[in-house]
């Protein structure tokens, strides 16, 4: 891939952070947007702007014609049977609570169990903590040794005693982790447990294909693969679909009311209460367009290359600590560390107001597997399409320079 010609890509990238230029690691909490989905956004706005469904009239038909589209290459995307198992949503966390809504509070009762991982993000904890308060469920973790790395004995262990749902993260955004999501769908169906994937670190950085994957539901967000916030995907398979109550309920997910009480439309449309956001919709496909053209094994291949670059130079500074698996194919575009005693909130900083250089900071929503590895934030690195080695040179300059700040050397 050529890096510097994607850059080009980014207007964001261009420009300073103080006199610096702007070298931008954080494209796990966000990713930058290509031009060609601003313009898209624009266009849209600009061109075509109108309701959906309601009202015939030619912006009407175009706005519409332009979500279905949208939907289709999203759902083609991530391999989908049928553009309908796709739900466009605002973002992992939503798809997430969807799920827990209109399923679990269907099919999750007192008594049963709802199994997740230590290695989960909120969003994929604290809605099943509610869901199982609520209900009277218990909510079971497998879990992570301290390379990062699910016990496949304990999960085997947990899946044999049938929970209701198997809710776990595909590529964790705090060890990088990339979980055997295909090998352990295929045990949860053995033992009829519902199987819920958290993509949000997934779709933007490799080949993803729901049905090869054998999930039920597979969340992801627009706005970590390019598209802009406020837009994102869950994927829901077609015989799930019976299992499962409405949503957001109101205007436009319905297809009558009377006083005895509504029918609702069919599934896309059941779950779209409410205006749904067109404009995000043409930006999601738009990005996939973009990274369709680069080629997701593209994509994946000059992440790990990155990836292998950035591990390979990190280790070698002292006192610096990088949590994860050891082995680079088992990763994901992300590294989280800690430096000496130093926080990280501080090394954060140093890295934004010396070198120009944007890393997060903090317990990055994963504060159960913080806990468990016994320290109380990281520094993340999280690396995309438009970074390259000179970017991770900057960084390890940068944490050079953390370091003298604080005394060594
Ligand atoms: N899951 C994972 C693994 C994530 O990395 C994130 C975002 N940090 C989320 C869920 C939540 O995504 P969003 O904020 O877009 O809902």
């Amino acid at each position: 891939m050529d890096i510097k010609q994607i850059k080009k890509d980014f207007p964001i990238l261009s420009r300073k952070v103080g006199d610096k230029p702007l070298v931008y690691l954080d494209s796990g909490a966000t990713s930058q947007k290509p031009r060609e989905v601003i313009k898209s956004l624009e266009d849209y706005y600009e061109n075509h702007n109108a309701n959906i469904h309601r009202g015939i009239h030619t912006l009407g038909d175009e706005s519409t014609r332009l979500y279905q589209q949208s939907r289709k290459v999203v759902a083609d995307f991530i391999g989908a049977d049928d553009a309908n198992e796709l739900i466009f949503v605002r973002n992992t966390t939503e798809a997430i609570n969807l799920v827990a809504y209109a399923w679990g509070r269907k099919n999750i009762s007192k008594g049963d169990t709802i199994l997740l991982t230590e290695m989960e993000h909120h969003s994929n904890v604290v809605p099943w903590q509610v869901l199982a308060k609520e209900v009277g469920a218990e909510v079971e973790y497998v879990s992570v040794d301290s390379d990062g790395v699910l016990d496949m004995n304990d999960l085997d262990e947990k899946i044999s005693k049938k929970p209701k749902l198997l809710a776990m993260v595909h590529v964790s955004n705090f060890l990088g982790t990339i979980n055997p999501v295909r090998e352990i769908a295929r045990k949860a169906k053995k033992f009829r447990v519902r199987v819920l994937i958290d993509g949000a670190q997934a779709v933007p950085h490799m080949s993803v294909n729901v049905v090869d994957l054998g999930v039920d539901f597979y969340a992801f967000s627009g706005h970590k693969m390019l598209a802009p916030m406020g837009i994102g995907g869950l994927y829901i398979k077609k015989e799930v679909l019976n299992e499962m109550g409405p949503f957001l309920s109101g205007g436009g997910m319905i297809s009558e009311v009377h006083k005895s009480g509504p029918i609702f439309a069919r599934v896309p449309d059941k779950y779209d209460g409410g205006t749904p956001n067109v404009a995000g919709a043409v930006g999601i496909a738009m990005a996939v367009k973009y990274l369709s053209k680069l080629g997701m094994k593209n994509v994946r291949d000059h992440e790990k290359e990155v990836l292998e670059y950035a591990k390979e130079e990190l280790s070698k500074v002292g006192g610096l600590k990088i949590y994860g698996p050891k082995d680079v194919s088992n990763r994901g575009g992300v590294i989280a560390f800690t430096l000496d005693k130093i926080h990280a909130h501080d090394v954060a900083q140093i890295l934004d107001r010396e070198m120009g250089v944007a890393v997060r900071s903090g317990h990055h929503c994963t504060m159960i597997m913080h806990e468990k590895l016994g320290v109380p934030a990281t520094t993340r690195a999280s690396f995309y399409i438009y970074n390259g080695k000179k970017d991770v040179d900057v960084l390890i300059e940068g944490i050079e320079k953390v370091k003298k700040v604080f005394g060594d050397k």
